[in-house]
């Protein structure tokens, strides 16, 4: 690594790199990103070989500056206080239960992990952060898990429908006040050939494709089963795990089917074509006018044998796996009034304890 300063000082180093601010205003600025705080630089095997790789980057905060940052990377500053003071209490809950979920650092910088785009000391989000110090939200002495999402897309889901595993009493689901927000209606309508649905969800076997919702015990539909006719043994697939396999928004959707009757170049295009991609021209509104009016008929909510020539549409709400606090229903509970307290409440449920840390 060789790094220069304005005045012309460099250092060179195939060794890891410690920067320690010698004042409390001292940033570090990197790819457009702003630090705070110590920082290690780990050359990578690239940075090595002179490939002009950047090195992994590590930054040590202490724990209410992470959590500004990570609210000021997964909101926006014109949101209401109260929404903004809820989720700075989820985040700290959830970074608390989490430490160490890469055992070798604390968390990665992708919503894999939280979300963290640098250093911010925003007002909007410094005082959210500020009016909830150290408050965490606990259960039978321990912090919980508090996880949360975008949109969930008008209800959020229990724990162990997405996730599998025990159900967790502060991660059940519950109505969503999301319907405003930006999230809520999927930007795209991803549609298969169901041969090439086979091919992604790699079914043995031939002949039609015979799907099998399941439902959980409130009725909400969780995941299917997939065969093909002339085998009995197939796979079981929830929503979440669709969601992550083909990328889709949420795991909150319903799945349609219809066939290739009137439509042609649209489905020429590839194994996932989303409408919403499409340019928009007057035959293409057309076609996604008809795609819509036909495929309300066929809402798969039983047991269907699809023959591989037909197509399978997904049609969804909300964006993010909608387990624990939805941000624009917080959002849109806040504008109505309500306290960050009663916020939590509403997604977290009355088992866990608003609790400030010693
Ligand atoms: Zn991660």
């Amino acid at each position: 690594m060789v790094l220069v300063s304005d005045l012309g000082d460099s250092i060179i180093s195939d060794y890891p790199l410690r920067f320690v601010p010698v004042a409390e205003t001292a940033r570090l600025i990197l790819t457009d990103r702003v630090y705070k705080g110590e920082l290690e630089l780990w050359p990578t095997e690239e940075c090595l070989a002179e490939q002009d790789e950047l090195p992994y980057v590590y930054n040590y905060l202490p724990l209410e500056e992470y959590v500004c940052c990570v609210l000021a990377s997964e909101a926006y500053p014109g949101w209401n206080h109260q929404a903004l003071s809820a989720l700075a209490v989820a985040i700290r809950s959830y970074t608390l239960y989490n430490l160490g979920k890469h055992r070798e650092y604390d968390f990665c910088d992708q919503a894999h992990c939280q979300k963290f785009l640098g250093f911010s000391d925003h007002p909007s989000f410094l005082a959210a952060v500020n009016q909830t110090r150290g408050e965490v939200l606990t259960w039978e002495g321990r912090v919980i898990n508090a996880v949360y999402h975008s949109s969930s897309g008008g209800h959020t889901r229990n724990n162990e429908d997405v996730w599998g595993g025990d159900p967790a009493p502060y991660l059940r689901g519950v109505t969503d006040f999301d319907q405003n927000g930006q999230n809520y209606a999927w930007q795209q309508t991803p549609f298969f050939k169901v041969s090439d649905f086979s091919t992604v969800l790699d079914l043995k076997g031939s002949g039609g494709l015979v799907i099998t919702p399941s439902f959980n015990m409130e009725g909400a539909l969780i995941g299917f089963a997939f065969r093909h006719r002339k085998n009995k043994a197939g796979r079981e697939v929830s929503n979440e795990e669709l969601r992550r396999m083909l990328a889709l928004p949420s795991g909150n959707f319903q799945l349609y089917h219809f066939d290739r009757e009137d439509l042609t170049e649209a489905l020429q295009g590839g194994n996932l074509v989303n409408l919403g991609a499409v340019e928009v021209n007057q035959d293409d509104l057309t076609i996604q006018a008809e795609l819509n009016l036909v495929v309300c008929s066929r809402l798969i909510q039983e047991t269907v044998i699809l023959s591989p020539d037909e197509y399978l549409l997904f049609i969804g709400n909300g964006a993010g796996h909608g387990v624990g606090l939805s941000q624009w229903g917080a959002q849109a509970m806040g504008e109505q009034g309500h306290t960050y307290q009663a916020i939590l409440r509403h997604f977290y449920g009355r088992v866990p304890q608003l609790t400030k840390l010693e």
